[in-house]
């Protein structure tokens, strides 16, 4: 496959690369992790908005790679909490702190919360960035935090994070289930059919 068909997602994560690879498999482009460039270390999010930071891990990679770079950034957003943590989700429970960290702060946090003000959701930006372009699609899951942690599958805050109209967590859902309805998958099902216009018209994507 040609260097001009290649898309490198803007993430270590090798869950969310899996998620995002699925989706994107039938674009027929060749997508690749930041695994395939040890060089480029953690990009820092110093942005305050899920916009921002999208935005600037797509120009980074872009910059860095020289290939279309596809970034995003999730925040959950949580009504009793008044959209906390939203753009400091991974760093919840503080620096540097494990999935584990975070559920544990969140359930703590809402321990006194009835059940039917738990509502919250997943909010993901992905930022795509070439040489002549920046777009910006987002995918929303309404949902609410369970008072415990339900399933082993998936990472994050999947364990807590049961969507609207289930009665099971993310984290006990197969992969399959939840790239169908998930956050980012949404935001991913818009940007496919942007990025897929930027395809064809071939000259756009280098
Ligand atoms: P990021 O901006 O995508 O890195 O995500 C920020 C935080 O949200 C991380 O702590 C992730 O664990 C969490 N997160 C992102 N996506 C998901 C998801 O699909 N399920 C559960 N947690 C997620």
């Amino acid at each position: 496959m040609s260097r001009r068909k290649t898309l490198v997602l803007a993430t270590h994560n090798i869950h969310k690369q899996t998620e995002m690879n699925s989706i994107m498999s039938d674009l027929g482009v060749q997508v690749i992790g930041l695994d395939q460039f040890p060089d480029i270390k953690d990009i820092e999010e110093t942005g305050t908005t899920l916009i921002e930071n999208a935005l600037i891990k797509a120009r980074t990679v872009y910059q860095l790679t020289g290939l279309p770079s596809l970034s995003d950034d999730t925040g959950l957003e949580v009504d009793a909490l008044n959209g906390a943590p939203g753009v400091y989700t991974a760093r919840y429970a503080g620096e540097n702190p494990t999935f584990e960290d975070n559920v544990n702060k969140m359930l703590l946090e809402l321990k006194d919360v009835s059940d039917f003000k738990r509502i919250a959701r997943f909010r993901t930006v992905l930022a795509f960035v070439n040489s002549d372009s920046e777009l910006c699609e987002e995918g929303i899951i309404e949902g609410e935090i369970t008072k415990s942690v339900f399933g082993k599958d998936g990472f994050g805050y999947d364990p807590i994070f049961k969507p609207k109209n289930y009665s099971i967590t993310f984290a006990e859902m197969s992969a399959e289930e939840k790239n169908r309805i998930s956050h980012r998958a949404r935001a991913l099902v818009k940007m496919k059919k942007t990025i897929k216009k930027y395809f064809k018209n071939g000259d756009s994507i280098e």
